[in-house]
């Protein structure tokens, strides 16, 4: 079988860890099968990364280089991709799930034909057929794929697989000519500052919001502004994580809530699971498909007007009956 590892090339010009390990995931497939696997690099150089591994045992190496495939854009990389593909002829094709790889994956996939399956976690040979597995539901289910369709594209995961142990060395790198097609001019790359994030899986603290904060309050009056720069305010004093009801979350997706929820803040059974060792609800009422969102967060805490909600009925260590607007105020201007 033919395998092509396809991969970019990091700023420094050599290969990153994401896909010495997509490497490791396709010569691991040698051992079971009769593989000739082809590397196919692309970047702005391509000679430093194929000398890196020019003792994994390819029997050709492809490149595509130049300035114009040095940054990420979706126009040069899917060309390059496509023609490396295309050159090397292969039947399965392994790419590293990197940010960048992955953009251009399905598309790649798309021009070739070929079948795609993304984020991998396992690669093996079982009674000489090709056996992939991934996560499903966010990690609830993990499933095993065989495909009959040739060219198979998939991006592989991190962590999964053991990079490639290949000695350095000298690579006789086949250089294809590819003229991308694209429009964009890339002039620079903006990062948002790095606590511009509201979602920071590495605090200790979880703050939710929920549908409260966008409902008429005693005046009978929506507070949407207020409501925003307490959240915020109270996160940036703390730098915990938000999360949100799916309540919120879908009033936001109306255009209706808060200008920075995101359905990716959604916490419960159809949002996320995350794992701070501390969570305070407010304005949310705890009900189950929410609170299952909860279950590795150990010191929990809610704030809601309403005494019978559901954290009182032994989901939270403490419930505040309160006014959330009036209680996150006041713990703001005390953390000032
Ligand atoms: C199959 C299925 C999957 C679901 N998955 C999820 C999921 O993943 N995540 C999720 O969150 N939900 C999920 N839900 C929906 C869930 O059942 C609830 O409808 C939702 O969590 C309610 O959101 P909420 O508590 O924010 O809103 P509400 O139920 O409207 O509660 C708002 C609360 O705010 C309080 N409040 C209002 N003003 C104030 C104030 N000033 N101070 C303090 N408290 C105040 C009110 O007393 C009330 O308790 C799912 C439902 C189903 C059927």
């Amino acid at each position: 079988m033919n395998v092509l590892f396809l991969a970019h090339t990091d700023e420094g010009g050599s290969l990153g860890a994401a896909a010495m390990e997509a490497l490791g995931a396709a010569k691991g497939l040698g051992g079971s099968l009769p593989i000739e696997l082809t590397v196919g690099l692309y970047g702005a150089e391509v000679q430093a990364a194929a000398d890196q591994i020019a003792g994994c045992g390819a029997v050709k190496f492809l490149g595509v280089a130049g300035a114009e495939f040095a940054s990420a854009r979706y126009g040069s990389d899917a060309s390059a991709c496509e023609a490396l593909a295309k050159a090397a002829g292969a039947e399965l094709i392994v790419m590293p799930a990197t940010s960048r790889a992955s953009r251009v994956a399905a598309g790649v996939a798309m021009r070739l034909g070929a079948a795609v399956d993304t984020r991998l976690t396992g690669l093996v040979v079982e009674g000489g057929k090709i056996v992939a597995t991934r996560w499903f539901y966010r990690q609830r289910m993990v499933g095993k794929i065989e495909r009959d369709a040739r060219p198979w594209l998939v991006t592989v995961d991190t962590g999964c697989f053991a990079p490639v142990a290949a000695a350095p060395g000298t690579a006789s790198v086949e250089l294809l000519r590819v003229a991308p097609v694209t429009r964009t001019v890339v002039t620079g790359i903006n990062s948002p500052a790095a606590d511009a994030q509201t979602i920071r899986p590495e605090a200790k603290m979880l703050l939710v919001a929920g549908a409260g904060w966008g409902k008429s309050q005693a005046d009978g009056q929506k507070h949407l502004d207020e409501a925003s720069s307490l959240i915020l305010g109270l996160l940036h004093a703390t730098q915990c994580s938000l999360g949100s009801s799916k309540s919120l979350v879908d009033q936001s997706g109306e255009g209706a809530a808060l200008p920075f929820l995101t359905h990716m803040h959604q916490v419960g059974q159809t949002g996320s699971t995350p794992r701070h060792q501390k969570g305070l609800s407010t304005c949310c009422h705890g009900e189950e498909p929410h609170v299952v969102g909860w279950r590795f967060i150990n010191e929990r805490r809610a704030i809601n007007l309403d005494a019978s909600c559901g954290w009182a009925q032994g989901k939270a260590d403490v419930l505040y009956v309160a006014d959330a607007f009036a209680v996150v105020d006041k713990v703001v201007e005390l953390l000032r």
